[in-house]
């Protein structure tokens, strides 16, 4: 299905002096680039009005169902600068479907998987001057999402619903000297998800939900959460916005199974399929906390990491919470770089993508 894009093009568009400043120290998420992207579904009418458009504040009326009840979903996904100058996509396909199973959980229509494609395309082209050159790991992150624009405030599934793309040019989310270790605190008061719930779902309440867990772990100096299933049976799941990883002396890569209350992350499943080609043995199960924090005092666990498309591979310091503290050993984390290395060398284009990952856009 062919679609054409309106293309307005920002008058008031950045000089290539002004990008240049701002490449230079992007920060994470706080600039933007000169245009969006935008998609109007209707009901009975389906998607329609396909624009390229100047960035700028929305227009919503004060009654649009997102503002009350939370009818949101989104993606994070990055486009990278390889050394040749070219633009590409990571696996964007992955990030279609899922993007279409946050929808039918949140009862928002599907978008057909080429045409989210072709809307972040359309974006990356249009602003291709701001994807950074890869030096420090900078790339351009990519922020799909869809929200029930119907002004109406009866509770129903939304019968008008705007799908957006936005991007923010990046540098390392946790800041830009060097890969450091991440101290984790592991709430047991406080849950992000339920069984039956929208943990699998890539919704903004999810985040809401989880930011009071968030504060709790600063403090008790950690900048991350990690959270265990509702459930009273001390499993772990993830942590507010990533996955995690742990592995054992003898080469084991562990991660908690996607049981429908995890998010399926696309760094996730990338890892185990990167980690499995350098040799590692993955095993997606259930884990419970204590078995984590046993497992790191007996020497069973040497390392652990969380992952995501923002903030790549993280190594895990350490875990606090309300049973004790434990540290993983501090040796440089070399498993961990070595799977991220692997990760951001096909991201990059630093090697050749035998798995077939990269999807060329500029
Ligand atoms: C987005 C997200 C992740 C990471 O997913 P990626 O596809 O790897 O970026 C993990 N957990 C949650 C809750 C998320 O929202």
């Amino acid at each position: 299905m062919p679609v054409s894009f309106d293309v307005q093009t920002n008058p008031d568009a950045r000089s290539d002096a002004e990008v240049a400043t701002l490449l230079a120290a992007p920060g994470f998420g706080e600039y933007f680039t000169d245009h969006m992207v935008s998609i109007t579904w209707t009901k009975g009418q389906g998607w329609h009005s396909a624009t390229v458009k100047p960035y700028g504040p929305l227009s919503l009326d004060p009654s649009a169902a997102v503002l009350h009840y939370g009818q949101e979903i989104f993606e994070g996904m990055k486009a990278y600068r390889h050394a040749d100058g070219s633009v590409h996509l990571f696996r964007p396909e992955m990030n279609a479907e899922r993007f279409n199973r946050s929808a039918a959980r949140m009862m928002l229509p599907e978008l057909p998987v080429e045409l989210f494609v072709e809307g972040v395309r359309a974006l990356v082209e249009v602003d291709a001057r701001y994807v950074p050159q890869p030096e420090g790991e900078h790339s351009l992150y990519i922020r799909p999402f869809m929200i029930a624009s119907e002004a109406f405030l009866g509770v129903r599934a939304a019968e008008e619903v705007t799908f957006l793309v936005i991007a923010s040019p990046v540098g390392p989310y946790f800041g830009s000297d060097g890969v450091k270790g991440v101290d984790i605190w592991v709430t047991d008061e406080w849950a992000r998800a339920g069984v039956g719930g929208t943990g699998n779902a890539k919704c903004g309440g999810n985040y809401a939900a989880s930011l009071i867990a968030q504060y709790e772990g600063y403090d008790h100096g950690c900048t991350q959460v990690m959270f265990i299933e509702a459930s009273g049976k001390d499993r772990v799941e993830e942590l507010g916005g990533m996955n995690v990883f742990l592995i054992s002396a003898s080469g084991d890569l562990v991660t908690p199974a996607l049981t429908g209350t995890i998010l399926d992350g696309i760094t996730r499943d990338t890892i185990l399929k990167v980690g499995a080609a350098q040799g590692f043995t993955t095993v997606e199960r259930r884990l419970s906390a204590q078995e984590v924090f046993d497992g790191i005092a007996d020497g069973t666990y040497v390392e652990a990491f969380c992952c995501g498309t923002a903030a790549v591979i993280s190594p895990i310091s350490g875990f606090k919470s309300k049973r004790g503290e434990w540290r993983l050993p501090e040796a440089g984390y070399p498993k961990t770089l070595a799977i991220r290395d692997g990760v951001l060398d096909i991201q990059y284009g630093r090697v050749d993508d035998t798995f077939g990952w990269t999807h060329r856009v500029a």
